[in-house]
């Protein structure tokens, strides 16, 4: 999305101090709806629980595929995967096969912070996925996973003192925690209260309508520690319990600042589950002849032979190789794309695990219906056709160098599909919430007008 005319006028506050609604949103990553009793039998965060016994914590649905900068960037626009354009870590543009990152630029809607900031109000948000780069808006946008570095993170660019003030880190070093436990035992927490004195700082010195911190740290100690966790290991419910004291310490710090005029969101994105193994689908392709290589092992789908019928991208993304959609697709016609649909869905919800003889795929969903897209994909990315669901403990990996089916993990824990929560102070409906309502919830607290969702054609 372009950048140009997004310089705001600071001056342009709608509201007095004295009487101005407010917004806290705290972002808990990979915190599952059905780990709340599990919270308070562990005593991991006596405000969590708490607000789970009094009912006050929902279960919310979330993004197809539940993968963080997909989920934040629709808790963002407010709308599909599908619109928005973001459907997971990797992508590719239609005119190539080369893997990329895809950024905040390529999200086709605007985003709340935009939205508010036209119309006056200061937005200040710390660490959000989907946030890089750091357009400009009117208050604070520090970036949150995948920005490259700290030094490129942050808008305006004077806030990096700030940062280096607090010795503020995007992430852990994911690599160095894979190579020991004492190294993620040791980076979780202090990343963590850099990350939260940060946050606190902001929300002291800065003037803000909407205030996000999202923490990452959740899902980091969720992938590394997931299983030694519900197996009671004792260095894993340590650290569970220190990382969820720190988080409970600072909601206490929040709770006090509550007014009448402050309404609090707390929510996740997506759930966690026990990682048992992981299936590579496009090996899977291959060995049912959708796909073939260029040659025996490649990297990635530039090595895709151009008589490909289908591919994937993780977590289970499946593309039909379109004439139109890729520069050597070759599906050209409706009823032939259509069969194909419908037989890699019904061959994937029958893989069976031969060890175990368990579904691997729970289900297949064609994505037109899903993200209602009926004439509409102005995306410069190829959309995925159908995505797979899988039974849950089987993570659905995009790999193309392999030649087996299946795979371990360094991980114990991966994101299970919906099992998302949210709270909201301040709303008493018990209508069914999803990720997409949230900024229209924020718009309501704050009294403005709803935000347009129409794709961005600029
Ligand atoms: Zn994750």
């Amino acid at each position: 999305m372009s950048t140009k005319n997004l310089e705001y006028n600071s001056k342009k506050i709608i509201s007095s101090e004295s009487s101005r609604k407010r917004v806290i949103v705290i972002a808990l990553d990979g915190v599952p709806y059905s780990f709340f009793p599990a919270i308070g039998e562990m005593n991991l965060s006596p405000i969590l629980s708490s607000l789970h016994k009094t009912n006050k914590i929902q279960t919310m649905t979330t993004t197809l595929p539940p993968v963080s900068s997909v989920a934040w960037a629709s808790f963002l626009t407010g709308v599909n995967p599908g619109v928005h354009g973001i459907t997971g870590f990797v992508d590719r543009r239609q005119e190539g096969y080369a893997p990329f990152v895809p950024t905040a630029e390529e999200i086709q809607v605007s985003t709340i912070y935009q939205h508010l900031s036209r119309i006056g109000l200061r937005v200040c948000s710390i660490g959000v996925p989907a946030t890089f780069p750091p357009v400009p808006i009117n208050g604070i946008l520090v970036s949150g996973f995948l920005a490259p570095n700290v030094e490129r993170c942050v808008y305006p660019i004077e806030e990096i003192e700030t940062l280096r003030s607090f010795d503020y880190k995007l992430d852990i070093d994911a690599w160095s925690a894979r190579e020991s436990d004492e190294s993620l035992i040791t980076q979780l927490p202090k990343t963590l209260s850099a990350r939260i004195n940060t946050a606190i700082h902001y929300l002291n010195k800065e003037k803000w309508d909407l205030f996000v911190f999202h923490i990452l740290e959740t899902d980091r100690l969720h992938h590394f520690m997931w299983r030694q966790m519900k197996d009671k290991e004792p260095k894993a419910l340590e650290l569970f319990s220190k990382l969820y004291g720190q988080i409970d310490s600072f909601l206490k710090n929040i709770m006090e600042r509550l007014t009448e005029e402050t309404a609090l969101i707390i929510l996740s994105d997506h759930g966690f589950t026990e990682l048992k193994k992981d299936f590579y689908l496009n090996r899977y392709l291959i060995e049912t002849g959708y796909l073939s290589l260029r040659e025996a092992t490649v990297n990635n789908l530039e090595g895709i032979a151009p008589s490909s019928k289908a591919f994937s991208m993780a977590p289970g993304r499946i593309y039909l190789h379109l004439k139109g959609k890729a520069p050597n697709g070759n599906v050209s016609n409706d009823h032939i794309a259509e069969s194909l649909r419908q037989e890699i869905s019904q061959s994937l919800e029958n893989v069976h695990d031969p060890e175990t003889g368990s579904n691997v795929i729970q289900k297949v969903v064609d994505m037109r219906e899903e993200w209602n897209l009926t004439g509409f994909d102005k995306s410069m990315l190829q959309l995925p056709d159908l995505i797979a669901i899988p039974s849950p403990g089987y993570e659905l990996k995009g790999d193309l160098s392999g030649n087996t089916l299946f795979g371990t993990d360094r991980f114990s824990g991966m994101h299970s599909y919906g099992d998302a929560f949210v709270y909201l102070n301040g709303d008493d409906s018990d209508e069914k919430l999803d990720i997409t309502d949230m900024a229209e919830k924020i718009c309501s607290f704050l009294g403005v007008k709803q935000m347009n969702k129409e794709p961005n054609l600029t």
